[in-house]
């Protein structure tokens, strides 16, 4: 049998993709969801416990349907959770709330069949034709005549410096913190130090202190800058003011002088959300690339705000010492007995200076080398059947989500969703973003998939 679409993933692109796909496909198609995470759907951000993990975005604007914005509010008002929309729900709940819509679709019986599939795909090749084949790793093989890539993208690994930890201390050394599992080894009174001062950090500060953690947490990240909160009340977006050119500086000085002239700079960096894609993909290699360098971790502070219980919550232990934040460059990593010992250069010194304690925990964020992460996409690239972003963002897709090849062709019925494709669209890690990709895919497929019938019932 050929699948009309084979997913690839098991978070929140896969499964906007599988809801959307059940709305536009006929009830004649096959859809084969292919996914090694057994939270189906919820992927690394939404399959937490704990209730301080709270949503970053609004819980307004976290409907799975642009065109139905109150769906989700109106899931936690019925499942006797209620919230203002402009709440920051749990992510937990957030989880329920995808298990929940993706259920009620499955209850029609008048809808293409769905085989949820629990393995890795490990290889995807092309036959003669167009059809697409997966080896997965349970030793199965699919075949396709669309796939979609929803893999997210991986963690960055640790700075190279712990590779010269010796074994004992580097059993110290928390890679994935996302594998919790490492909490229940914290003693109340160990020193953390944590690599990395973005969200990751704020959520695994928290789940420290809800595990009973009361000792030191150094936090060490290149700029030593922590994201900023919302405020309780959205202010209204402030109609962004382009300069002429794609400079990224003229923009950055046009927003700056918004700020000084009286607007709230959080309604600034809000105002410019619906031209993000836009402006990223008018500027050069070169703007892009400077961006990455100078403006990136500036920009994600403003633009990726933490909900405003949790900045709270974060501050108050930066405020009490419990926690410190200092800027500085990894210069090096020795054993100390069973501790670690961080050496670095302080953010705009020559000096040196260290840090020690019992755990250090890598919260760099995500992986910016493209596809390091997977086997799958390796294999892929080494066949020719996709190409890397040159910044590192992801893979090469066109506006359709549809992936290009190394020449810059596209690639038959092999498309992508999610932070894979940020090389060309920029702002896709959210969920107002990749839902609204998955929608515009899904019109995509089912219109091959409609052309592609009359073909099949010719040759059957
Ligand atoms: C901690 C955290 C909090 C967040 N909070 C918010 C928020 O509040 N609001 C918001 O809008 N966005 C938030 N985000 C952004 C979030 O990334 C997206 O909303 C979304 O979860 C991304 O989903 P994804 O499916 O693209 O990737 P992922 O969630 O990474 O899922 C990819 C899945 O694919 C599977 N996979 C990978 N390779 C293979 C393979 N070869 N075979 C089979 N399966 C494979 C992986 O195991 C994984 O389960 C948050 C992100 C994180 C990490």
């Amino acid at each position: 049998m050929t699948y009309d679409v084979v997913i690839v993933g098991a978070g929140f692109s896969a499964i906007a993709l599988t809801i959307n796909l059940l709305r536009t496909l006929p009830p004649s198609a096959c859809i084969a969801v292919v996914g090694d995470d057994p939270g189906f759907g919820r992927g690394t951000a939404y399959r937490t416990e704990f209730h301080l993990h709270r949503l970053n975005v609004p819980a307004a604007r976290m409907s799975m349907f642009p065109d139905k914005p109150n769906d989700f509010v109106d899931w936690l008002r019925r499942n006797g959770k209620p919230v203002f929309a402009e709440d920051f729900a749990c992510r937990a709940d957030y989880g329920l709330y995808l298990r929940d819509t993706l259920a009620a679709l499955l209850r029609n019986r008048q809808r293409a069949d769905v085989d949820f599939i629990k393995a890795k795909a490990i290889c995807c090749t092309r036959r003669e034709g167009s059809e697409l084949v997966f080896n997965l790793d349970s030793g199965t093989m699919l075949r396709a005549s669309n796939v979609v890539l929803a893999l997210g993208v991986g963690s960055a690994g640790l700075p190279a410096a712990a590779a010269e930890l010796p074994l004992r201390s580097r059993e110290r050394v928390i890679e994935n913190p996302w594998r919790l599992g490492w909490l229940s080894r914290v003693r109340p009174d160990d020193e953390i130090c944590i690599l990395g001062s973005g969200l990751t950090m704020i959520d695994q500060v928290l789940s420290l202190r809800e595990h009973g953690h009361r000792g030191r947490i150094s936090v060490l990240s290149r700029r030593g800058l922590v994201p900023h909160g919302h405020l309780a009340r959205r202010e209204t977006p402030e109609p962004p003011v382009l300069p002429n050119s794609g400079d990224i500086s003229g923009l950055l000085r046009a927003m700056r002088q918004q700020v000084k002239q009286g607007a709230p700079w959080r309604a600034v960096v809000d105002g410019l959300r619906p031209q993000t894609q836009a402006l990223w993909q008018s500027l050069t290699r070169e703007q892009r690339s400077r961006f990455l360098r100078h403006g990136f971790a500036w920009w994600n502070i403003h633009r990726h705000r933490i909900a405003p219980e949790v900045a709270a919550r974060f501050g108050a232990l930066v405020e009490d010492g419990t926690v410190s934040v200092h800027a500085g460059y990894i210069k090096g990593m020795t054993g100390e007995g069973d501790r670690c010992r961080i050496d670095y250069r302080p953010r705009g010194t020559d000096v040196s200076a260290s840090l020690s304690a019992d755990w250090v925990v890598n919260c760099t964020g995500m992986e910016r080398a493209g596809i390091a992460h997977s086997p799958l996409l390796q294999a892929m690239r080494d066949g020719g059947m996709l190409a890397t972003d040159p910044l590192g963002l992801g893979i090469c897709v066109d506006q359709r989500s549809q992936v290009l090849g190394p020449d810059g062709g596209r690639q038959a019925g092999v498309y992508a969703v999610g932070a894979l494709t940020a090389g060309q669209f920029w702002e896709i890690t959210a969920v107002p973003d990749i839902r609204a990709q998955a929608q515009d895919l899904s019109v995509v497929i089912a219109d091959e998939v409609a052309k592609a019938l009359p073909r099949a019932a010719q040759r059957a």
